[in-house]
């Protein structure tokens, strides 16, 4: 299988000793027979660059990595498609390069490889961590199908700003939820063992804070201090690191003043450093050649420089490490050390991956024929789907419709739509390929009637282009409305085109875009009877719709099943349980927004106008973070807290379901320490059980809460417990809870 003997020498007698898990000593051996140039090449990444099924490319940028593969200067790829083509890649690297060290092959398997399930901020609102690790495990079963061995998620940035795109990527605002979903990701990825071929390598990105660019811009400038930093940002990487996630991604952003690429507080001092992470640092995209564009690095050699030296072990795509590092070494500038450590850190997880006992061990023809699509695959995204979507009001309980309910009217161009409810971040799927709403709610009620009404965008759009928005045409609208007229419910389906979010996709405005404010408010004259029906990649605000509209049901970006998970939830197969993980603005104004805020020093009203408020706005959120209603009813009471033992606090609270279906609810706690020497926020999640009761049932819950629950980083990342007062808040959503407080001795 491999074509080098010494390859082979080195790896045979070791062989057993892969059983444990434990590969420093193959490494080493490995590494004494590599040149520098070779050591450099492991830390080069490129793009998928030619049709390998096709002759050898001559002339150009795809020749000269064509023979920088076959020289053994390239130690990964990505976005290569298929199992045909990883298996050319494979073999040229394996047969014609000196060692043969085989590649690994990284995909932004975001939601999915071809079958998609719901972006990860709609998985995030299911807080049903089961079914999140079951999603990224089915993700890694397709990738892993095509070839692939290692997926660029999960993304686990907290942001606070819906303008900015990549909020969809993410579980939202909350470091506690991120955390855990952080943790439930890297383990639907990797598996429990990561040779099998169906795991593959996981990456939490982007390291770190880029969920927080100012202004929600992308490619932007962050500044935070170092209280937000170890509260907010870093918990979900180190949830990442203690689930032993193979590699994290650095990103394009500034950190008070200095590129993450190449900044080496954060990269060496925290994440290897006191984070204790043992895999490997990829670049983002071309970030290092980018510190050039920062004004950080003076050209390419520097950037490659000032990057390794700061612990970015892998580079993406600019070639900056191939073209200038082993000079750099040679000219004392950078210590071969440097470049070891990297090499050793990627090494292993070629080995913990069994490459080297078969580098095409994900490469087969028939189980990618077999895997993609799976029926299995199909049922599990539409349960994720489901599970994802929030209930954010039901007067009069509208919902659920009948499935034999006549003149039901369904309005919208996203009705008929097949490609918008994937969402962003798809570039294997195939396009128009998910159950459109119309598809899935007519499946299960054939008198359904249907009207187009107006266009909302450009349909044909592609991933890298800009959506184009219908701002004044209003074709179809009168048609719409007298339709409207005439039925008993009326049911709109409306939202942001599949690429209003994602990458390079902020909004400077949140609300419904282009005619659909108008498009809904006519409907609404001509029948207030309305099911809002919402598909976006972010919180909007909807402060008219929420106060007007009686029922509105948040779908997110569903995936492959969207119609079909969206009708289970409308016709009430399925009794919707989701809660929102990021707070929702009233308007723009309010943003950044979040629940886990510092009181000001006049949080509450004042007898004269000079307190913390806005004079034109509430400052109350529109939907809090934790909110979303369900067709049961849940009630919470006998809140108790024992604080006995200051090591292990007992909460306990009764959940009942007062409604007439059985149920799931989300209790949430939430903790806030009354005095401390770094001010803590007025609330922080600290535990959540989703929980299933019967119509008329109840149960007693109960939480405990440690140090790890009740303390905080202080400036130096120390964790500190500090003994006081707390308060204990328990219910259904971040606003509406039952208040306890303790002394902790
Ligand atoms: C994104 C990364 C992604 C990479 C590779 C970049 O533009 O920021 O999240 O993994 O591209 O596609």
């Amino acid at each position: 299988m491999f074509k080098h003997k010494l390859l082979v020498a080195c790896l045979l007698g070791s062989l057993s000793l892969m059983a444990q898990k434990n590969y420093d000593a193959q490494v080493d051996s490995l590494m004494q027979l590599m040149t520098l140039e070779e050591k450099v090449g492991q830390m080069n990444q490129y793009n998928g660059f030619y049709d390998v099924t096709g002759p050898a490319p001559t002339g150009g940028n795809a020749a000269v990595k064509y023979e920088h593969l076959r020289k053994g200067w390239v130690g990964a790829m990505l976005s290569v498609r298929g199992v045909e083509e990883v298996h050319k890649l494979q073999k040229l690297v394996v047969e014609e390069s000196r060692l043969g060290i085989p590649l690994l092959f990284g995909f932004d398997v975001i939601h999915g490889y071809k079958t998609l399930s719901p972006i990860p901020l709609a998985e995030a609102a299911s807080w049903d961590l089961k079914a999140i690790e079951q999603s990224a495990s089915i993700a890694a079963n397709e990738a892993s199908a095509v070839g692939l061995n290692w997926t660029f998620a999960p993304m686990v940035d907290i942001s606070r700003d819906a303008r900015w795109g990549r909020v969809m990527e993410g579980a939202g605002e909350d470091p506690y939820l991120g955390s855990k979903i952080a943790t439930a990701r890297v383990r639907g990825f990797q598996g429990s063992d990561l040779s099998a071929p169906n795991t593959i390598a996981a990456t939490a990105k982007h390291f770190a804070a880029y969920g927080f660019v100012e202004g929600g811009i992308e490619y932007g400038i962050v500044d935070i201090g170092t209280h937000t930093l170890y509260n907010q940002v870093l918990p979900p990487f180190q949830a990442a690191v203690d689930a032993d996630v193979k590699s994290v991604m650095n990103g394009f952003n500034l950190l008070n003043g200095v590129p993450v690429t190449g900044n080496a507080f954060l990269q060496r001092e925290m994440l290897k450093g006191k984070m204790n992470f043992q895999g490997f640092v990829v670049s983002d995209w071309a970030s290092t050649q980018e510190m050039v564009a920062h004004g950080f690095a003076a050209d390419e050699k520097d950037a490659a420089l000032k990057a390794s030296i700061a612990g970015s072990d892998m580079e993406m795509e600019s070639g900056t490490y191939v073209a200038h590092l082993a000079a750099l070494v040679r000219e004392g500038k950078v210590d071969e050390a440097v470049i070891d450590e990297a090499v050793r850190r990627i090494l292993k997880v070629k080995f913990e991956l069994g490459l080297f006992e078969d580098p095409y061990r994900y490469c087969d023809l028939e189980r990618e024929k077999e895997r993609i699509y799976h029926a299995d695959h199909q049922a599990g995204v539409r349960d994720m789907a489901r599970r994802s979507m929030v209930l954010l009001k039901n007067e009069g309980e509208l919902l659920p419709l009948g499935k034999k309910q006549k003149n039901i009217l369904v309005v919208g161009a996203m009705a008929k739509d097949k490609n918008s409810p994937l969402g962003s971040w798809r570039i294997a799927s195939d396009d128009n390929s998910a159950v459109s709403v119309w598809e899935g709610l007519s499946a299960q009620n054939p008198y359904l009637k249907y009207i187009k009404g107006p266009e909302y965008f450009d349909p044909e759009v592609a991933f890298v282009q800009e959506v184009k928005v219908n701002e004044d045409d209003l074709s179809g609208l009168e048609e719409a409305v007298a339709a409207a007229k005439e039925a008993d419910v009326v049911v709109l389906v409306a939202g942001e085109h599949g690429f209003q979010s994602g990458e390079a996709r902020s909004r400077a405005e949140i609300g419904l875009p282009g005619i659909q404010p108008q498009l809904i408010r006519a409907l609404h004259k001509a029948n207030s009877n309305m099911v809002l029906l919402l598909f976006n990649g972010r919180p909007l605000t909807l402060s008219w719709e929420a106060e007007n509209i009686p029922a509105i049901l948040e779908c997110w970006q569903p995936g492959s099943q969207a119609g079909n998970a969206v009708a289970d939830v409308v016709f009430g197969d399925y009794n919707p349980a989701g809660k929102l993980p990021m707070t929702f603005p009233r308007n723009l104004g309010q943003v950044p927004i979040y629940y886990n805020q510092y009181n000001g020093s006049r949080p509450d009203p004042q007898p004269i106008v000079f307190w913390s408020h806005y004079m034109d706005s509430e400052k109350s959120p529109l939907f809090p973070f934790g909110y979303g209603l369900s067709y049961s009813e849940f009630a919470y009471s006998d809140l108790k807290v024992d604080a006995s033992n200051p090591k292990a606090v007992q909460v306990e609270v009764v959940l009942e379901n007062k409604g007439k279906r059985a149920g799931e609810e989300v209790a949430q706690l939430y903790v806030r320490d009354l005095v401390a020497n770094q001010v803590r926020p007025i609330k922080e999640l600290k535990g959540f059980e989703k929980v299933y009761l019967q119509a008329g049932a109840s149960v007693l819950l109960r939480f405990t809460l440690t140090g790890r629950e009740l303390g905080y980083f202080d400036h130096q990342y120390k964790w500190v417990v500090e003994p006081g007062e707390f308060e204990v808040m328990v219910g259904g959503n971040s606003v509406n809870v039952l208040k306890e407080r303790f002394v902790l001795d």
